[in-house]
């Protein structure tokens, strides 16, 4: 139990900013970004996981618990062992995963979750034009049609929002996601650098 990779969760609905934050947060020495959805999109499309997760994700469905989970866990320790991860220096920034209460049972023996960032984001249609202008640049089909958006919201409000019951409530902090990507990351540093302060002595520049 005590080498459960040190956590915290980028968390918030579809368009709240997760993976934004995450990739620059990931540029940081002693911070690494996992982005869930990346790594899905990167599977090659005729492989047999390729294929649910195309299946899933184009109408804005989760991809189920178990695959999901494993899929997580091989990718990630491949990159400890490629050495891009170090544990015992690094944050796990996760972004997108765990997705449901199911998952983050599944994946309690591995991470020791120490704080939840909630983006939260009440400006519905800020968030659509957010999701349009990334379909556009990433050529992402589960973002490009209006309906598929709505069930990804749908899907968040009833299988993802309940994790945040899961996990302690001192450990959740709200940051509004509406403002520039410095102001929104100014917000996060502010609860994350304690948090690394606490729990790592020395971080690999
Ligand atoms: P994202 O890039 O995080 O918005 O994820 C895009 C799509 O990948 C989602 O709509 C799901 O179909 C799938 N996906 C990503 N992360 C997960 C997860 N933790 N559990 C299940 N499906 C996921």
């Amino acid at each position: 139990m005590n080498n459960r990779y040190k956590t915290a969760l980028l968390f918030g609905a579809p368009g709240s900013g997760k993976g934004t934050q995450g990739r620059i947060l990931g540029a940081i020495p002693g911070f690494y970004h996992f982005s869930c959805g990346e790594v899905f999109r990167r599977l090659n499309p005729d492989s047999e996981l390729g294929q649910i997760f195309f299946e899933y994700s184009s109408r804005g469905e989760l991809v189920p618990d178990e695959v999901t989970v494993r899929m997580w866990a091989e990718s990630l320790n491949a990159h400890e062992v490629l050495g891009d991860f170090k544990p015992r220096s690094d944050l796990l920034i996760l972004d997108g995963i765990p997705r449901t209460v199911e998952q983050a049972r599944l994946m309690e023996d591995h991470i020791d979750v120490l704080m939840v960032i909630h983006l939260v984001c009440d400006d519905r249609e800020e968030m659509i034009r957010r999701l349009r202008r990334r379909a556009l640049k990433e050529n992402r089909i589960d973002d490009a049609d209006e309906k598929v958006i709505r069930n990804r919201w749908e899907v968040y409000e009833k299988e993802t929002a309940p994790i945040l019951d899961h996990y302690p409530m001192q450990r959740i902090r709200e940051v509004n996601s509406l403002g520039s990507p410095a102001q929104v990351l100014s917000n996060v540093l502010t609860h994350l650098v304690p948090v690394q302060d606490r729990h790592f002595s020395t971080v690999e520049v």
